[in-house]
């Protein structure tokens, strides 16, 4: 199949035009800006990598709206949550999941990073969500997560070594990979991690957690284990370029340091809507992290608008604009979270990575008049999932003209 993109992002702050794109065996096999468009398939707008998800809790998207008002905080939303969470069979997950990942698909996601502690004793609630993403065509990484302690009993394993053994049941795919993810330092003490960090070292699979997420995190683990949650996870050899610390909201300097070896997940709209802080996004970008972005809650999807916030959250807390380049935004989007979940040379349109693009309108009611030159800066501060047109992962169309094309209610 061939493609001619009117425009494209292959990397800068501005995109290429005339771009042709030839995809064979659903990876990209050529990538040549200043083409003639031959007898391609045609389109118009700009052109870019598939959004990457690098978390998400699919069932939280049944909370949306029904927590945000009242007080309280991260604490008192986690009771919310926790009843919810009760109440989910498998039978029951797998069209919440389906509806969540449709919604993602219809945002311009194509790879979702699925942060899974939804385990009721087994893998079948494991099985729904990797149905529901096969249901939608989006490309999964299922990090399911050792929770060994707090929390309903349905999101527990017995030990390290039992979760080793479950999650050790479930097998990659075509377009899903395992990975592991060590829930929290709450959740999951100093010798449970060295385990799951081990598990995930010998297998070369990603690896994800909770990190410093709120004050009260780290202070129950300087008393716990003496060190930050960061530190923490790093005596127990879980940090690595494998590595993806979810929020990193709440970080001492050398936390800021070690971070610099692993990719950072910013959840900017759950975070807002928590309560939770502003990250440091520009110091660990700065000191070698490399950023990614996820839906988190799912009180909002859409992976433009996590983008932008790591900007003008930061805006906020500093009062300074610029800290971030339209480029290293949609870096952050793309390629950072394609690295973060396992796919490395994916979330780029590149000779060799698989062909998940996102084909963005810039003739709706959003970014009609954009001039060519402002259309990447344009899409990254202003589009939305109403301005994604088609998605396609692995070489097929999910999404063609803003509807799903898979399994979907
Ligand atoms: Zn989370």
């Amino acid at each position: 199949m061939n493609l001619w993109c009117e425009l494209a992002w292959l990397g800068g702050d501005e995109p290429e035009r005339g771009v042709l794109i030839e995809i064979e065996d659903g990876a990209i096999t050529t990538v040549r800006a200043g083409a003639d468009p031959g007898d391609a398939e045609r389109l118009d707008g700009l052109t870019i990598p598939g959004l990457a998800n690098a978390h998400s809790h699919a069932f939280q998207r049944a909370l949306r709206g029904r927590t945000h008002s009242g007080t309280g905080s991260f604490w008192t939303w986690r009771e919310q949550m926790y009843a919810l969470a009760e109440t989910i069979t498998p039978d029951a997950y797998l069209p919440l999941a389906r509806a969540t990942f449709a919604e993602m698909a219809l945002a311009g996601i194509t790879v979702v990073g699925e942060f899974h502690y939804l385990h009721g004793g087994g893998n079948a609630m494991a099985e729904a969500v990797i149905q529901a993403a096969d249901d939608v065509g989006v490309r999964l990484t299922l990090l399911d997560a050792c929770y060994l302690r707090g929390g309903p009993d349905s999101f527990r394993d017995a030990s390290a070594h039992a979760w080793a053994r479950r999650v050790g049941e479930l097998r990659d795919g075509e377009l899903l990979r395992i990975g592991a993810a060590i829930h929290s330092v709450r959740a999951v003490d100093f010798e449970s991690a060295k385990v799951v960090a081990a598990w995930a070292a010998d297998r070369g699979a990603p690896l994800h957690a909770h990190v410093s997420e709120q004050p009260e995190e780290n202070e129950s683990c300087q008393q716990e284990n003496g060190l930050t949650p960061t530190l923490t996870l790093a005596e127990a050899g879980a940090i690595s370029p494998s590595f993806t610390a979810v929020h990193a909201t709440h970080l001492a300097p050398n936390d800021i340091a070690v971070l610099g070896f692993a990719n950072v997940c910013l959840c900017p709209t759950t975070e807002r809507d928590l309560a939770d802080g502003i990250g440091p996004a520009r110091q660990l970008r700065e000191g070698g992290a490399k950023l990614c972005t996820g839906s988190d809650s799912q009180a909002f999807i859409d992976p433009f608008e996590e983008a932008r916030a790591i900007e003008l959250d930061e805006r906020l807390a500093t009062g300074v604009r610029g800290n971030h380049t339209p480029a290293q935004l949609m870096e952050a989007a793309t390629s950072g979270g394609y690295d973060s979940l396992g796919w490395p040379g994916g979330g780029r349109l590149a000779p060799g990575a698989p062909a998940d693009l996102v084909n963005v309108s810039l003739d709706g009611i959003t970014l009609a008049g954009t001039p060519p030159e402002h259309a990447v800066e344009a899409t990254i501060f202003a589009a939305g999932p109403r301005d994604i047109r088609h998605v396609m992962v692995a070489g097929r169309w999910i999404v063609r003209n803003n509807e799903t094309v898979g399994t979907v209610p």
